[in-house]
């Protein structure tokens, strides 16, 4: 067995790169920082520092656990979103970058002594509702999720950053609300892939929920569905804010003016693609 810091990360990427992965060395030391809980800096400062044989059995064990296409949150059981550590399980969806993006239009939207109300639909692991309730201490979370399993990390989520505005609903998308009950804002990052998209059985999407993923031959069913379901529960001139495909602007945008919300925009990504659409809802 290779002994030193040095020796286990050169080890651990030649085995990596063999696999898929482009970034082998950063996997391998966030993969050993974890075991030895340090980080990256401190295992570049202490190259020639020998681990245990119990802490080699842990690595070895992740490093196969990686090289057969285990994404490393899982592996790990935990992600980074919006500045809070996250547990996630594959009964969770990995949180994703541009949800981020998604957190800082509501943002934009809230004014910082605002009390609102705000629905996050379909909150797997929480992160929306986690983001935004901590960025909004007066504001009023309630997260939803069709399946327990799920909504129990979200809450162990809210525990663990100690947040007290968030309350947990289990069932879809809307139906856990009564008829009249109203929101000023609804978040949601639905599944919207194509059910038919390769890309569903490549990489780390292998690993993670498919119910969380896909949404019908368009992988517009459920942003279809929350459209409609919202309207009765946003108070006049209440935001949706929507997480889609970079292909779906025009798609959603059109079923957005059908239903009589308006303001709408679209945001990019940071990788430049048309990615959030916002929209408010005035009638009444
Ligand atoms: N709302 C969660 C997130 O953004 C889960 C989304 C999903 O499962 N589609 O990470």
């Amino acid at each position: 067995m290779p002994r030193t810091i040095n020796d286990v990360i050169a080890y651990a990427s030649a085995i990596l790169e063999h696999t898929q992965h482009h970034n082998a060395k950063l996997e391998a030391e966030i993969l050993l920082g974890a075991v030895l809980n340090r980080d990256r800096a401190w295992l570049r400062t202490w190259p020639e520092k020998s681990i245990s044989a119990t802490q080699w059995r842990q690595f070895s064990n992740y490093v196969q656990r990686r090289e057969s296409g285990e994404p490393v949150a899982y592996i790990l059981e935990q992600r980074d979103f919006w500045s809070l550590s996250l547990r996630v399980t594959p009964d969770t969806l990995i949180p994703r970058p541009e949800t981020e993006l998604l957190v800082e239009l509501a943002l934009a939207k809230i004014p910082e002594e605002a009390s609102w109300t705000i629905l996050d639909l379909g909150t797997g692991s929480g992160a929306i509702a986690i983001a935004v309730a901590k960025e909004r201490p007066r504001c009023r979370l309630i997260a939803t999720d069709r399946l327990l399993p799920a909504l129990r990390i979200a809450q162990e989520n809210a525990q663990r950053h100690q947040l007290a505005n968030i309350q947990f609903l289990t069932g879809n998308w809307l139906k856990a609300f009564a008829p009249h009950f109203q929101a000023e804002m609804i978040l949601a990052n639905p599944p919207y892939i194509m059910e038919s998209d390769p890309h569903l059985s490549a990489g780390d999407l292998r690993f993670e929920p498919v119910e969380a993923l896909a949404s019908g031959p368009q992988g517009l069913d459920d942003l279809q569905n929350i459209l409609l379901a919202s309207k009765p529960h946003l108070k006049p001139g209440g935001w949706l804010l929507l997480e889609h495909g970079y292909h779906q602007q025009a798609a959603l945008a059109e079923r957005l003016t059908e239903q009589d919300y308006q303001s709408i925009e679209c945001h990019k990504d940071y990788a430049g693609q048309p990615r959030i659409s916002l929209a408010q809802y005035a009638k009444h």
